[in-house]
C-alpha cells in the first residue's frame, strides 16, 4: 500500500502522471539536416562584418545535429564540409533514407537592408493532404521556438513551393533563420551563441513535434 502511494505521488503532487518518453536506440527516428548552399554556391553574403550563408548553415547544421542527438534522435547531414551539392542530390539523400523529417538551413536576403527576420517555409500542395498538414505543424513549432529564443522578429510561416520541400516523400520545412543583409542581425549571425540559440529552436520544435507530450523538450 505505502508502494502504491509512493507511486501516486508524483501524480497527486502534479496534477498528472509525468510522461517518460524515450526511443530505444535501434528505433531511433532519424532527422535529415540539411545546411543550405556550399562550394561555389555561397548564398547570401554581405561585409563589415563578413557573413556567408553556406558558412553559418553548415555551423547551425552541427549545432542541430548535436541537440537532436541529445534529444534521443539520429541525424543525417546532406552536407559535412564546404562542398557544392545540387538539390536533386539532397533530395535523393532524404528519399533513400528512412527519415521522418527533413530540415533545410538557410539565412536570408532582401534589397532593403531593414528586412530582418526568420520565417519557415513549409509546401502546402493541396488543402488537408496529410504530409502538408505535418510540415505546417512542424514549421509553426519551430519558428514559435526559434522567436522565443532569439527574440527575433517573426515573419510568419510561409507556404513556398521550393524544389526540395515539394520533392522529398517525408514532412519538411526549410528555415530562414534571419537576414544577412540586415546590419545588426548579421552581427548577430557571426555570434556562435546565437547560432546556437537558432539549432536549440530547431531541435525543440522537432523534439515537440515527434514527441508532443515530452515536457522536457520545451525546456
Ligand atoms: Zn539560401
Amino acid at each position: 500500500m505505502r508502494f502504491v502511494f509512493l507511486l501516486l505521488l508524483p501524480i497527486l503532487i502534479y496534477g498528472k502522471a509525468p510522461i517518460a518518453y524515450s526511443f530505444s536506440s535501434k528505433d531511433k527516428p532519424l532527422i535529415v539536416i540539411d545546411a543550405g548552399h556550399g562550394g561555389i554556391s555561397t548564398g547570401a553574403k554581405a561585409h563589415h562584418p563578413f557573413c556567408e550563408e553556406k558558412r553559418i548553415a553548415l555551423a547551425t547544421a552541427f549545432l542541430t545535429q548535436k541537440y537532436l542527438d541529445q534529444l534521443g534522435y539520429r541525424t543525417l547531414l546532406t552536407r559535412k564540409s564546404d562542398i557544392f551539392l545540387p538539390l536533386s542530390k539532397r533530395i535523393l539523400i532524404a528519399n533513400r533514407s528512412p527519415c521522418l523529417l527533413f530540415i533545410s538551413i538557410h539565412f536570408n536576403s532582401a534589397k532593403n537592408p531593414e528586412a530582418s527576420g526568420m520565417e519557415v517555409f513549409y509546401f502546402e500542395k493541396e488543402k488537408g493532404k496529410k504530409r502538408s498538414i505535418s510540415s505546417k505543424k512542424l514549421a509553426g513549432l519551430i519558428l514559435t521556438d526559434l522567436v522565443k529564443r532569439t527574440q527575433a522578429k517573426s515573419r510568419g510561416i510561409k507556404n513556398g513551393n521550393l524544389f526540395v520541400l515539394r520533392e522529398v516523400k517525408v514532412p519538411a520545412v526549410l528555415v530562414e533563420g534571419g537576414f544577412i543583409t540586415n546590419f545588426q542581425e548579421r552581427n548577430l549571425l557571426k555570434q556562435r551563441d546565437y547560432l546556437d540559440k537558432i539549432a536549440r529552436g530547431i531541435a525543440t520544435g522537432i523534439d515537440q513535434y515527434l514527441k508532443p507530450k515530452n515536457v522536457l523538450g520545451a525546456s
